[in-house]
């Protein structure tokens, strides 16, 4: 090599030296696993032509990750958006928005243990919604909803009695929140569910196994009394079920991957 050459050779070398760190690692990673979280909820069955799932920016806690408005089943790490604690898109450059992106700011800014959320509408749930039955754990996999019977979320007591249910604003999404409380899952009368979790792991494991209790507590109910979890015995079971959440995530993602 000539001077020249070497010379230039040093300058292309402090210069990628100097360039800031590539977009790979945890960041990448995790908007890549919120689009196989949306793949996983449509082939799983738990999300339709609609529903969506977030997770919380894992360096900015102010902030969330979330597909532009789209079928779950086609979302890719190149449609997921950031949005900042108010929903506010950070970075959308056109793309539209989710009507119901509320629903996740608010309750990321009222829950600070919670790094991601899933909404579905799940046809299983809504019995349990617009009934006076509560939804329990009925089995050791729906322990998470504990043995109090899950708290639903009206809409009517914030937003009046003509609104098109959809949680659109940021009013509605805080009367969400208020609803969910301490919970991990709370129903939507009339609409579907919101599950959190402190993993996009477990919250697809949430949703997935919400729709299964609440299958479950509908088909035991009418074959006659039923016998719940009791609160030691849900207890128990989310303990020991958050070491093996991994096992079904593991499984599902390989079916949608591609
Ligand atoms: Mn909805």
């Amino acid at each position: 090599m000539d001077r020249p050459q070497f010379l230039l050779g040093v300058l292309a070398a402090s210069a990628a030296a100097a360039a800031p760190a590539p977009a790979a690692g945890p960041p990448a990673a995790t908007r890549e696993d919120v689009a196989v979280a949306n793949r996983v909820l449509a082939h799983e069955g738990v999300v339709d032509g609609f529903g969506h799932v977030s997770v919380r920016d894992p360096a900015d806690a102010s902030r969330y990750w979330l597909a532009r408005s789209m079928a779950p089943a086609l979302v890719t790490a190149a449609d997921v958006l950031t949005y900042d604690l108010e929903s506010t898109p950070l970075d959308a450059n056109g793309a539209t928005s989710y009507l119901e992106r509320f629903i996740h700011g608010a309750i990321y800014k009222a829950r600070p243990d919670v790094q991601s959320i899933v909404h579905a509408h799940t046809p299983a749930v809504i019995p349990f919604g617009v009934s006076s039955v509560p939804l329990r754990a009925v089995f050791h996999m729906g322990a998470f909803l504990g043995s109090d019977g899950i708290p639903v979320f009206e809409i009517r007591d914030t937003g009046g009695s003509a609104t098109d249910l959809l949680v659109s604003s940021n009013a509605l999404g805080d009367a969400l929140a208020r609803t969910l409380g301490g919970a991990n899952v709370a129903l939507m009368r009339g609409h579907g569910m919101v599950a959190v979790a402190g993993s996009i792991p477990e919250a697809v494991f949430r949703a997935y196994y919400t729709a299964q209790d609440a299958q479950l507590e509908g088909e035991a109910l009418r074959m006659g009394s039923v016998k719940f979890l009791t609160a030691d015995e849900a207890r128990h079971a989310t303990q020991t079920q958050t070491s093996l959440v991994a096992r079904s995530w593991e499984l599902w993602k390989r079916a949608v991957s591609h």
